[in-house]
């Protein structure tokens, strides 16, 4: 490997494609972002454009390899890592999608979600894939796009068609149109894999009239999917490891073991805990979902899943336009002793774990007359972290060893406010790595390790620095005790749409 000097990560996110160049150290050289528009055509739906993620991820690439003047046969192996769920139908022979892709916050499968309830096929489902019957998952969401295009585009030629989440529109695309394929992370989170066997389940695909030929194969995370086309990035790379964002940044935080776990802040929070080599079912409404693979073994967690906090972020910026930047609400908060009262309930895209209510949806309750947008702000903020502080209380109800550290990264843990005020809600230290890139970190870590540009997974694990450690302070009373009300308020926005 003496001639290779990089690792090329693609970090496909709700909020933006990302490409960055990470060295034989493990750390980042170069990295180039472009965020993706999202666009709302009802209430309670959120599409991507696919060509859209394609084609920036394509000028990502590009334009961090010249920034970096590397050259492309440097990069020893792509990692790729996306978000999860976001499923996309497209034709093979024009290479165009048929419709916009459904994203994973989209609420418009509730219906049908609440019909297969009725029919009594939740505990099926949750036996088989491991998860909890919902709207979030993709398998509703392919079948609302396969009736859609056949209503749409009565003329199609099913043979010609493919489906897939984000990770196979990216890896058809990178190879050249020539490989259709998942990984075993991704595949997990759709609710048409059987744990079990790590394969497609013809009897929920029956269920959901998905026909078996449009869906991807099911690889191992690591080890090569195939070669990114020379017509394309100009070099044929490996493209060898591919995982679902949360799995990424479990294995960059090295929660390679039952008892480590780690919770990334984005679009929303996801607090994913390793359970080894089996699968492990919790009583708490976590789900159940496969960590990641190798040829040879198959590692599991267990995952609350909280599908709304920094994407409130983005509503006060884009929506309400109460801030300018995301960064604007650390000084904002710190205008004011509290909340003043207030407090927010961030289910504008429903409600994940541990309530799993997709008829609940945003508010804010206890406004008086002297309440200030830095008030509001704030209680926007505090909302994520007891968000957060109701999957740790689930995790601990599951497991005989209470959470005593919580290892976090994303986008939003840049916040200084929130990862204090985290820390005082839960009474137990927070621990912010330097890179709080740990998505596209796993991906570079399991491609390079799969070809053998890393050789020691515990030494990357070592390598990492941390950046600072919040311990529980004086707001810790004050943030407790109010935790109790914000429990009321979520009670109130539960069940509001019928
Ligand atoms: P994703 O992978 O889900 O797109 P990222 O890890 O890239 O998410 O993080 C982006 C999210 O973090 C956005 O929702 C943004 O609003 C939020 N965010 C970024 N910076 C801050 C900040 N300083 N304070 C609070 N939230 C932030």
């Amino acid at each position: 490997m003496a001639d290779y000097k990089y690792i090329l990560a693609l970090d496909l996110g709700t909020t933006g494609n990302r490409a960055i160049l990470f060295d034989k150290q493990g750390n980042i050289v170069g990295q180039v972002y472009k965020e993706l528009t999202q666009h709302y055509p009802q209430p309670g739906w959120l599409e991507h454009d696919a060509a859209e993620i394609w084609r920036d991820t394509h000028s990502c690439i590009q334009k961090v390899i010249d920034e970096q003047q590397a050259k492309v046969a440097e990069i020893a192996a792509i990692g790729l890592t996306v978000q999860r769920e976001t499923c996309v139908l497209w034709d093979k022979t024009t290479g165009e999608p048929l419709h916009k892709a459904i994203v994973w916050q989209d609420r418009r499968t509730a219906a049908m979600c609440n019909k297969l309830r009725d029919m009594g096929k939740a505990e099926e489902i949750q036996q088989k894939t491991g998860l909890v019957l919902d709207a979030y998952f993709s398998a509703t969401k392919i079948a609302w796009l396969i009736d859609k295009v056949k209503q749409d585009q009565p003329d199609t030629n099913w043979d010609n068609v493919l489906a897939g989440t984000i990770d196979s529109w990216a890896l058809w695309n990178l190879t050249g149109r020539q490989v259709h394929a998942t990984d075993i992370s991704n595949a997990s989170r759709t609710m048409l894999m059987n744990l079990a066997t790590g394969n497609w389940d013809d009897s929920l695909l029956d269920l959901f009239n998905i026909p078996r030929n449009i869906m991807p194969e099911i690889m191992p995370s690591m080890g090569v999917f195939g070669n990114s086309d020379r017509e394309v990035l100009g070099a044929e790379i490996p493209i060898a490891g591919i995982f679902g964002d949360q799995q990424a940044s479990l294995f960059a935080h090295g929660c390679d073991r039952p008892g480590l776990l780690k919770c990334t802040y984005g679009t929303g929070c996801f607090l994913v805990a390793q359970t080894g080599t089996e699968v492990t079912r919790s009583h708490e409404r976590l789900l159940s979902t496969v960590a990641w693979s190798t040829d040879k073994q198959t590692n599991y967690a267990l995952e609350g899943a909280i599908f709304t906090t920094g994407a409130s972020i983005q509503w006060l910026r884009d929506g309400l336009k109460l801030i300018d930047s995301a960064a604007d609400t650390e000084p904002m908060s710190l205008q004011v002793a509290d909340t003043d009262g207030v407090y927010f309930v961030p289910a504008l895209s429903g409600l994940g774990a541990p309530h799993w209510d997709m008829n609940a949806r945003g508010a804010f309750f206890g406004i008086t007359g002297g309440v200030k947008r830095e008030h509001m702000v704030r209680a926007v903020l505090e909302a994520i972290a007891y968000q957060v502080k109701e999957v740790v209380d689930a995790a601990n109800k599951d497991s005989d060893k209470p959470i005593s550290l919580l290892k976090v990264d994303g986008g939003a843990t840049k916040n200084n406010f929130l990862m204090q005020f985290q820390a005082d809600a839960l009474g137990v230290p927070v621990e912010r790595p330097v890179i709080l890139d740990a998505t596209a970190q796993g991906a570079a870590f399991g491609a390079g390790l799969a070809v053998g540009f890393y050789d020691d997974y515990q030494s990357l694990i070592d390598n990492r620095q941390i950046e600072r450690v919040f311990e529980p302070g004086e707001g810790q009373e004050q943030a407790q005790a109010n935790f109790a009300m914000w429990s009321k308020a979520v009670e109130r926005a539960k069940n509001w749409i019928e």
